[in-house]
């Protein structure tokens, strides 16, 4: 590695310069880099067809150039520092596209302390919010600079510049595109065809619309969702879209298993624990649920921690008139499960409860998370002006939001549970697995949104006696309070939710958003278990590189 050359590259402020004590620093790598586990990853398709098959490489190439792409957006320096690394600096960087961890934010590099910058890749990295902000109100370019699929630069004048995304990344973007046309020419399904076109003339074009639609119609055994589609990693203003990309292979019998569910959403909105004019039975239920296995995935989404499940498209003219797809990716599901929702469970949940944690509980939760994500508040009116729960809440809207996803995942689970649609006996799993989740969760740190969210869950059921720590430093649910609180839990959210109710959800977050310190010397018990995995794929194994 390289770093004593890349250092001054890197360095916006100046790093401070202490002694450099390397052998230090290469224990300090090789502790976070045991925060992710490798768990190859493995999905079958013995049974598609040559054409599918055939289909499935042209996607698999297609998605390897997702990450150059995302491997730019996430840092300028990015391209330079994977070529240069070599060792454990190599492997830090195919876990966290960029210098710094995603964990806690830390730059990894020896003797670094620059922070990590809001502008990410998409802005040039000494660019204020001011100077955007008056660039784009006095300039002519303002949609240009705000649009979700554009990277800004500096010009030699040293004036900003929008440039669309496939003029910036065209030599990705047309072989991607090469890619998806060839993979549309080997497959017999038609909606398959459809997609891989239209979204190969967005990657030219810039036009995502068309293909989002036909994204929703997808109907195959060999899936792709391919494209620029999450803001987080914009943290300056939330307004560019990453590259991303999922390979998989669906279950057509297990999605149709759980597709039921959605249609139980306007019973569950109506049933919600909060008053009627809270409640919003408008919200679409066009909700496609999708059970798939993982074949190979490249850029945003292979960087930090592994998503499980994804809800697409972020796109609200396409979610109007078609809903959005809930996609649960059950291999990874079971990988995260295997690795560390297990080995965590032993270490913090009671002996008594461990035969009620298994992941089949898990995988429902996951699911029920995201269908409760469709549930609640969105568009409320308040002081007579008609607005949404998000423009409210701003910055405080997505841990309060994820919170109500989680809990609300456990009360829809024994709202079908009741009706019959969900056996009875997986109601004592429902509690223990839900609170082993937590413990994964808060890992991810209270800073970030789920781990906030789970520390809310987590603090406000312990007050109320719903979870209990024992003498032994263990927990457990308490089974008799859990489903009472679990509404309460619903309600107190949904109520701050339907008032967008800003200064009450300070106060809720002072009261449940921190951590304690015994929960904290609890959590120092799991350092040795992974905090989360890094999948190898089957597609990895011929160079190892994706
Ligand atoms: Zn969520």
């Amino acid at each position: 590695m390289r770093s004593v050359i890349l250092l001054p590259l890197l360095a916006l402020s100046t790093p401070s310069c202490s002694v450099f004590d390397h052998l230090e620093y290469e224990q300090g790598l090789s502790a976070r880099l045991s925060k992710f586990v490798p768990v190859e990853i493995t999905a079958d398709d013995s049974h598609l067809a040559a054409s599918e098959r055939a289909a499935l490489g042209h996607l698999v190439e297609a998605a390897r150039l997702m990450h150059p792409i995302f491997v730019r957006q996430a840092w300028v320096m990015n391209p330079q520092m994977e070529q240069d690394f070599t060792g454990a600096a190599k492997e830090m960087f195919a876990i966290h596209r960029g210098p710094w961890d995603r964990l806690d934010e830390e730059c990894w590099l020896p003797d670094c302390d620059v922070p990590r910058t809001d502008t990410a890749g998409y802005y040039p990295p000494d660019m204020t919010k001011e100077e955007f902000e008056g660039w784009t109100t006095d300039g002519t370019s303002k949609t240009d600079a705000e649009s979700l699929f554009t990277m800004v630069v500096r010009d030699e004048d040293s004036g900003l510049r929008a440039v669309p995304y496939s003029k910036f990344f065209q030599r990705y973007l047309e072989p991607a595109a090469e890619h998806l046309r060839a993979a549309a020419d080997a497959t017999t399904n038609e909606s398959l065809a459809r997609f891989c076109r239209s979204r190969a003339d967005a990657f030219l074009s810039d036009d995502y619309y068309q293909s989002d639609m036909d994204w929703m119609d997808l109907d195959s055994v060999v899936e792709i969702t391919i494209g620029p589609y999450e803001t987080y990693e914009d943290r300056m203003f939330g307004y560019k879209a990453a590259y991303e990309a999922f390979v998989t292979i669906a279950d057509p019998e297990a999605s149709a298993a759980l597709a039921r569910y959605k249609n139980e959403l306007p019973a569950m909105e109506a049933a919600l624990p909060i008053p009627d004019h809270m409640k919003n039975p408008n919200r679409g239920t066009e909700s496609p649920i999708r059970v798939v296995d993982v074949v190979f995935t490249a850029g945003d989404t292979r960087s930090g921690v592994q998503t499980i499940a994804f809800n697409l498209p972020n796109d609200e003219r396409v979610r109007e008139s078609k809903g959005s797809k809930k996609v649960l990716l059950r291999n990874v599901i079971q990988a995260k499960y295997d690795a560390i929702l297990e080995p965590i469970a032993k270490k913090l949940v009671v002996e008594s409860q461990l035969p009620f944690i298994d992941a089949l509980a898990f995988s429902n939760q996951t699911l029920f998370h995201e269908l409760s994500h469709g549930l609640g508040p969105g568009k409320i009116v308040k002081d007579g002006r008609e607005t949404e729960v998000r423009l409210e809440l701003k910055e405080l809207y997505s841990p309060l939001e994820e919170a109500k996803a989680d809990i609300m995942g456990v009360w829809t689970q024994l709202f079908v549970m009741d009706k019959g649609m969900l056996d009875a006996e997986r109601r004592k799993f429902l509690y223990p697995t839900w609170l082993a989740g937590l413990f994964r969760s808060i890992r991810f740190g209270v800073e970030e949104a789920h781990g906030k969210a789970n520390m809310i869950q987590f603090n406000y059921m312990l007050k109320s006696g719903a979870v209990v720590r024992e003498a032994s430093g263990k927990y457990r649910v308490d089974f008799e309070t859990f489903e009472t609180e679990t509404s309460n839990l619903v309600r107190d959210i949904c109520v701050l939710q339907a008032n967008g109710d800003y200064a009450g959800t300070v106060d809720f977050y002072h009261r449940y958003a921190e951590m304690g310190d015994e929960l904290r010397a609890d959590l120092d018990r799991l350092t040795e278990i992974p905090v989360d995995i890094r999948p190898i794929y089957g597609p990895d194994r011929p160079d190892q590189e994706d």
